[in-house]
């Protein structure tokens, strides 16, 4: 009897580990010592590393074969189960969820354990289940929508190119009529039985890769891959409120997987608007004005996003003066009010005045106690100069 390491040591963890500290622990050791990523020569090494950490796991992240060990040690378990029964019930693929994103879920997971040797997962290839509960891929695509439909809310249709299951073989890979046959080098097990040393490893069978059975006649329409490209128009709800940024994600419009759909993720760009600036939920316009109107007061025509709005402007106004109407900017997305719209008014300065207008705005200096007109600035110098 060669002398086991303590599973606690194995997983570098404290007796008093919680259930999540070993997850933690085991998946950074199950992604170190991974057989794939170590040099060929380490691979066997790595391998049998592979199962004992996987083992330590499955004890421990098992409440009563844990509490079996912790009063019994090595020896309660190795009574109680047969090796094999070890693994048995434990959750590994909990371990590697939220991984996907990165390309390490499923399919590292498979790997992993196709590596390992079916054996320990009892009588069905695991691999065949993993593939099985697996879910196609998540696809993105981008969105240009204008302010105006950003503000109201509207209807897009998206082309979407994804892989889905092949229509004429309905995914199987094999012409339609004719049948898989039983894969001739693993007999239909889908594992081949390796001899490893000390140990008998049942490994995937690399013909059939675990299913057992493989395509005489492949599919005309697939060529044997089970699915294809096609192009897909979809309908895509964007609410009202949306920003750039803002990600839309539809369930199940993603790629086909072996059991459910991956999703489809619609990011949303709004473009630029030629009269109004976004600034969240406000939205900000600048308008000019007459100097008779900023000096007097009045009422003057202002854009909005849905349509046109009458603004007051005080008599006395300045140029560069802000106005805010409330709740004029885009709607929230999240149902709070929506944001506001801020005026700003430049007023403009007549850069040519007819002689009627001239003689008006003279009378007007001449009234605040100015003589523009008979000694300007240059006229001054010109004075001075004589
Ligand atoms: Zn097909
Ligand atoms: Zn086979």
């Amino acid at each position: 009897m060669s002398t086991k390491r303590d599973y606690y040591e194995i997983l570098g963890v404290k007796k008093s580990a919680t259930l999540d500290e070993i997850k933690k622990a085991y998946r950074e050791l199950a992604l170190k010592h991974h057989p794939d990523r170590v040099p060929h020569e380490q691979k066997k090494e790595a391998e049998e590393k592979f199962k004992e950490i996987s083992e330590a796991y499955a004890v421990l992240s098992d409440t009563s074969k844990r509490a079996l060990y912790d009063q019994y040690g090595h020896s309660g378990i190795d009574q109680k189960y047969a090796y094999e029964d070890i693994f048995k019930g434990a959750d590994f693929s909990s371990v590697f969820e939220g991984m996907s994103d990165f390309g390490l879920g499923g399919g590292l997971f498979d790997e992993i354990f196709s590596d390992l040797g079916y054996n320990i997962f009892g009588s069905r290839g695991r691999g065949r289940q993993a593939q099985a509960s697996r879910k196609g891929r998540d696809l993105e695509i981008s969105v240009d929508v204008a302010l105006e439909e950003a503000a109201s809310g509207i209807e897009k249709t998206v082309t979407v190119p994804r892989y889905e299951t092949c229509g004429v073989c309905a995914g199987s890979g094999a012409k339609p009529g004719t049948k898989k046959i039983t894969c001739p080098q693993c007999k239909g097990s889908g594992r081949t039985v390796v001899s490893s040393g000390f140990f008998q490893l049942a490994q995937t069978c690399s013909r059939c890769r675990g299913q057992g059975a493989i395509i005489q006649t492949p599919c005309s329409a697939c060529g044997g891959e089970g699915r294809s490209k096609v192009t897909r128009k979809i309908k895509v709800k964007v609410p009202a409120g949306v920003d750039t940024g803002s990600t839309l994600r539809i369930r199940g419009e993603g790629e086909s997987g072996m059991s459910a759909r991956g999703d489809l993720y619609v990011v949303i760009e709004v473009r630029q608007h030629p009269v109004f600036q976004r600034h969240n939920n406000d939205l900000l316009t600048e308008i000019n004005i007459s100097m008779a109107k900023a000096i007097l007061g009045s009422e003057i025509e202002v854009p909005t996003i849905d349509g046109k709005v009458t603004m007051k402007v005080p008599a006395g106004t300045q140029s560069g003066k802000v106005f805010r109407l409330r709740e004029k900017g885009m709607p929230d997305l999240r149902g709070r009010s929506n944001g506001d719209e801020l005026v700003r008014v430049n007023v403009e300065i007549p850069s040519r005045l007819n002689s009627e207008q001239r003689r008006l705005i003279e009378e007007f200096a001449r009234a605040s106690g100015e003589d523009v007109n008979k000694e300007g600035f240059t006229d001054k110098i010109k004075r001075a100069f004589k």
